[in-house]
Parts: structure tokens; C-alpha cells; sequence
């Protein structure tokens, strides 16, 4: 591409007057220059309106319990090849506890979805105690799934303060090759209402580059993340996992350029929206050693390092080649220090890391 045209683009981009078609153009660029320059500028937005900091969510995966059944997943409950497990709360507690001595400021908790109320119980006492233990000052992240109004809202009561549903795809007709019949689209949308209505910071995301999604889907997604006002993204690229009814669906999977899509993708999402948290996920390092680096220097501001003990994280694979099943937390601690040093960048510690939309929003309507 001419490189007076894609320039135009990114400065329509950056005085956000891009369109669709433009958007379009961007996700579609495979010459090596042309990313470069689409990177770099996603990157100066970012380090514009949101710094070269990185904020850290410590994970813990804290069970593999899953009653819904959606087609990619590897811990879908159709899926009998593994063993379940569930940390009792005094596990879930001491990897909140590791996570606040080391500073760690916001930790996410994560399972597969269950809604009886022995669950919603759980994640409520969880929630609590974390925050006792913190003395308030960790933030409580949760990716829980499809819950009812009022369970979210005693989630919120008790103390956790943003929610990540990713939506997957925006485009229902995709969404439903993605799920059996019974999970609903619309269930998921509004989900995303009541999440917003009950006070959270709101998260959402999707699958890059799974069977029969277009570059249009993508960009579509990214209208649907800025219709939806969202304060962070969590998304990642495809990868398949060979016990589910998906695997096998690509001739071949081409594992550079899923990665490169994902790259894409960040760089184009934090031009949409500039001052959005954008998590730099573990599925972009499973492709790329140093995916996740490249996710930050594409424009995500969010890195997630898992805590959960190492002997849950095998049993915790959603796709396949999922990195870092054997290092402890201390030891990731370590290597993501040294990694996001290496790129220039610097993680912030005692900090919740809300995104400065969310603190945007929350003036206007102080205003
Ligand atoms: S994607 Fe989430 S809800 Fe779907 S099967 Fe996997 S863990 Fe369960």
C-alpha cells in the first residue's frame, strides 16, 4: 500500500474521523512496513493516552467446572477427557494474598460458568474476604460468565469492581456455529447491560480468526466494543483445542498469521478507542514467545500473569499449547519483569489500573 494512503489513514484514525472502509483497509495490511507503521501508531496512542505502563492482573483460575457446552472450549462440559477440579477458598485466598504482598494491586477470578447458589456463595465469600485481607486496596476483577441481575449485583456489593464477558463475535449468525442452541446471544448482550447497571467497570472481547469469521466481522466487533462503551478488552486469537467439536475445522492453521491478525486487531482497537484498558492475553504468547511483548508494542496496556498453583493449570486449558503451565507465580513474576523491561516498558505496581475511560465517564456524569 502507497505510504502517503495508509498515513492519511492513521491520521483520520488519530483525529478519529477513520471509517469503516478505513478500519478495513487497516485489519487487511500483510506487507511487513505497513504493520510496522500501523503498530507504531497504535503504540503512540497509547503511550498518549494511557502511558508505556503496564498494569498486571494476577489470575487464578480457580476451578474448571463448566456447565455450558460451547464449541471451542476445551473445559466445555462435553469434554470428558480431563479432570475437574475446584480450589477450596482457602487456596483461592492465599493466591489473593501472594498476589497483594507482591504488589500486584488487581487480581481476576476466573472459572468455568456455574450458576447454583453453592457457586454464587462461593465467589461472594471469596470476593469479601479478599478484600478484608487487603485491607480494601486490591481490586477484584471477575470473569464468571452469564449470571443473573442480582448476582451480579452481590458481587458488586461485596467488593469486586470491574467484569470481563467476552461476547466472542458481535455477528449472532457466527455466534451460533460457535455454541450448541441453547446458549443465547441475546442473553449475552444483555448481560452486558446488567453488568453496566449494577456499577462495573465492564470487559468484553472476542475469538480472532476462528472458521468463517471475515475481516468485516472483526471490524464489526470493534463498532460493537465502541457501541457497548466499553472500559477494557480482553480478546485473543483462535486456537484450536483437539477435544472439541472445532478442532480440525482449518486445513490448516497457519499459526503466524493468527497472530498476526491478533496484533491487528489490538493495534485497530486502541485506535478506535484510545484510553481503553487492553489486555496483552496468554493465547498471543502460546503462538509467539514474545507474543505478549508484541501485543503491548501493538497498543495493549494489560498484562494478566497467572497465579493459580501449578498443579490446577494443566487442567486448565481452553486451547491448546497453553504457555506457562509449570512456573510457579514467583517465577512469572520474574520473567514478566524482565520481559516488559526488555520493550521499554514499565509495570505499575498498588494500583487497581482503572482504564481513564472508566474515570472519563464517571466525571461527565459527576458533571
Ligand atoms: S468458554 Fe467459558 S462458558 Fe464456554 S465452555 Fe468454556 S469455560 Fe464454559
Amino acid at each position: 500500500m502507497k505510504n502517503i494512503e495508509l498515513q492519511s489513514i492513521l491520521n483520520r484514525c488519530v483525529e478519529k474521523t477513520a471509517s469503516f472502509q478505513d478500519f478495513l483497509t487497516l485489519i487487511g495490511l500483510t506487507n511487513k512496513d505497513d504493520l510496522s507503521a500501523l503498530y507504531q501508531a497504535a503504540y503512540q496512542v497509547k503511550v498518549n493516552e494511557v502511558g508505556n505502563f503496564v498494569r498486571l492482573r494476577g489470575i487464578i483460575e480457580f476451578s474448571n467446572i463448566c456447565n455450558k457446552d460451547c464449541l471451542y472450549c476445551g473445559i466445555r462440559k462435553s469434554n470428558a477427557s480431563f479432570e475437574r477440579f475446584k480450589m477450596s477458598k482457602d487456596e483461592v485466598l492465599q493466591s489473593a494474598e501472594w498476589a497483594y504482598e507482591m504488589n500486584y494491586g488487581s487480581v481476576l477470578l476466573q472459572a468455568g460458568e456455574r450458576v447454583d447458589d453453592e457457586f454464587i456463595d462461593f465467589v461472594e465469600d471469596c470476593v469479601k474476604e479478599i478484600k478484608l485481607l487487603s485491607d480494601n486496596k486490591l481490586g477484584i476483577t471477575l470473569s464468571l460468565g452469564e449470571q443473573s441481575r442480582d448476582t451480579y449485583a452481590r458481587w458488586f456489593a461485596a467488593g469486586a469492581h470491574r467484569y470481563l464477558l467476552r461476547i466472542e463475535t458481535s455477528n449472532e449468525e457466527l455466534y451460533k456455529s460457535l455454541h450448541p442452541n441453547d446458549h443465547s446471544f441475546d442473553n449475552r448482550k444483555k448481560c452486558l447491560g446488567w453488568l453496566r447497571d449494577a456499577g462495573y467497570q465492564v470487559g468484553t472481547g472476542v475469538m480472532i480468526g476462528f472458521p468463517r469469521q471475515s475481516d468485516e466481522d472483526l471490524i464489526n466487533d470493534i463498532m460493537f466494543f465502541k457501541e457497548q462503551d466499553v472500559d477494557m478488552i480482553g480478546m485473543g486469537p483462535y486456537i484450536e483445542h483437539p477435544d472439541t467439536p472445532m478442532s480440525n475445522s482449518f486445513l490448516e492453521y497457519d499459526a503466524k498469521k493468527q497472530h498476526t491478525l491478533a496484533l491487528k486487531m489490538i493495534a485497530c482497537t486502541r485506535l478506535a478507542m484510545p484510553n481503553i484498558n487492553i489486555a496483552a492475553s496468554t493465547a498471543l504468547q502460546a503462538l509467539d514467545q514474545t507474543g505478549r511483548e508484541k501485543g503491548l508494542l501493538a497498543g495493549a496496556n494489560v498484562i494478566m500473569p497467572n497465579l493459580t498453583d501449578t498443579k490446577y493449570r494443566d487442567k486448565y486449558k481452553l486451547y491448546d499449547g497453553k504457555p506457562c503451565l509449570d512456573e510457579n507465580a514467583s517465577q512469572c513474576r520474574l520473567c514478566l519483569e524482565g520481559r516488559v523491561a526488555k520493550i521499554g516498558e514499565k509495570i505499575i505496581y498498588n494500583e487497581w489500573g482503572d482504564s481513564p475511560h472508566f474515570k472519563q465517564r464517571q466525571k461527565h456524569k459527576r458533571d
